[in-house]
């Protein structure tokens, strides 16, 4: 009975972790880098708890779950947190003085490590069969190394043969049950806000509709007034502040026509059109705007860049990257534009050496408002994206703080 006990509590102390991340950890941190600091030290946590309380099959041995949080830290979360969780073991394992199980965790991890990193990068992209694969089977390879190397340093036994294949088999499965619940678990949070960012650009949407047109007639009439009152016998603050509200209306009449672009259906007027010229274009429009900015603008576009798409909306939404591009370099610099067609798509890239973005940033590009410039409308890239995934397209930003930003379009290429 205390043994049924013992699994069930390694398998409680597995859960924790879990749960706690996707309660805790996720909801509440933006950036990548500290969830995956969170991870680690949860999983952590979790192996020291395992190495304390191991399943104790009488007095043939004592064994534990280390190796899951093991390598779900190092499967999703890579190289440091391997090394990290790996210590903890080995710092643990020390604590009870050097024995011959020292060693043998410290081979086992020396033989499993390297493989476990170079299945990593495969595991992160694949599908979650596949995860669910490459996980029970690292498990199922580190237990059986357990189970020849004890075997080799304190010779085989049939009862403790039998006790590491039971332990072989219980790790495997726990290892099988619980990347599926972790795969579940991030597929639901992963649709639920996308749901929510669907939900969020809908009511903006109906929103854009019904309102903006009523708003620009009478922003139209005060200005035209506006622009009456700005007499030249008028005292110099006084045409200031004429001036003032000239500009203010012209920025909201801005950040209006953004709303009404992407109240727009966008699936209307689609052709062939070639990305290349487009980009060319976009590229023509921004180039006086961005000398003000000293930014110089290189192009590397190829023909046969045909796409299915609204060339006023794709033009509208390469200028609003192109802007950001100039804007985001205020020393000046390089903003190279290039388009290229490669198996089965169009590939638009805009890349500047401008300031650059942290990772929260990155995560909150293409929000509602969000702008970190003082006159910004925070629409431009709500727009691009809204723009070009229906298309069918997808945007990828690389961004480093200080370096510069990289924004790659994929669009689906259409034979000529
Ligand atoms: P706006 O340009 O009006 O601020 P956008 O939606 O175009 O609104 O951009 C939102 C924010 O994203 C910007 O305020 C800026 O902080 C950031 N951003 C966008 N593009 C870049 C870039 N190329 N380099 C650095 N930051 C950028
Ligand atoms: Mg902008």
């Amino acid at each position: 009975m205390s043994i049924l006990k013992d699994f069930l509590l390694q398998l409680a102390i597995m859960v924790i972790p879990i749960f706690s991340y996707f309660t805790l950890v996720i909801e509440k941190v933006e950036s990548e880098k500290r969830r995956t600091l969170f991870m680690t030290l949860l999983w952590g946590v979790s192996i020291l708890l395992c190495m304390a309380f191991p399943i104790s099959f009488g007095d043939h041995a004592r064994l534990d779950l280390r190796i899951l949080p093991l390598l779900f830290g190092s499967l999703y979360g890579g190289f440091w947190p391997s090394i990290f969780l790996s210590a903890f073991i080995i710092l643990y394992r020390l604590t009870s003085g050097i024995s011959a199980g020292l060693y043998s965790t410290v081979l086992v991890l020396v033989l499993t490590l390297p493989i476990i990193w170079y299945y990593q990068k495969t595991f992160l992209k694949a599908a979650r069969a596949k995860k669910v694969f490459i996980s029970s089977s690292l498990s199922f390879y580190y237990c059986l190394l357990g189970l020849i190397i004890v075997g080799l340093l304190s010779g085989f036994s049939a009862e403790n043969i039998k006790i590491q294949l039971i332990f072989l088999l219980f790790v495997t499965a726990v290892a099988f049950c619980f990347i599926m619940l972790v795969e579940k678990i991030r597929e639901n949070h992963q649709l639920r806000k996308e749901m929510q960012n669907a939900e969020k650009l809908r009511v903006i949407s109906e929103l854009a509709s019904v309102f903006a047109h009523e708003i620009r007639n009478p922003m139209q009439v005060t200005r035209g007034f506006l622009q009456l009152l700005n007499d030249p016998d008028l005292p110099d603050d006084k045409k200031k502040y004429v001036q003032i509200s000239i500009e203010e209306l012209d920025r909201a009449n801005e950040i209006i026509h953004d709303f009404l672009l992407f109240g727009k259906p966008s699936a209307d007027n689609r052709q062939r059109v070639d990305a290349g010229l487009q980009l060319k274009r976009a590229v023509n429009i921004i180039q006086n705007y961005s000398f003000s900015f000293n930014a110089e603008i290189k192009m590397s576009i190829e023909d046969n860049c045909w796409i299915h798409a609204n060339s006023q909306q794709l033009n509208q939404s390469l200028i609003n990257i192109l802007k950001n591009a100039a804007e985001s370099m205020e020393n000046g610099g390089t903003v190279s534009a290039g388009c290229t067609a490669e198996n089965g798509y169009v590939r638009i890239t805009i890349k500047d050496q401008g300031i650059g973005m942290t990772e929260s940033q990155m995560a909150r590009l293409g929000s509602p408002f969000y702008s970190l410039k003082e006159s910004g409308t925070g629409l431009g890239m709500m727009v691009s994206y809204q723009i070009i995934r229906s298309f069918g397209g997808s945007i990828e930003v690389n961004s480093a703080m200080g370096a510069g930003t990289e924004f790659i379009i994929l669009l689906p290429h259409m034979d000529q």
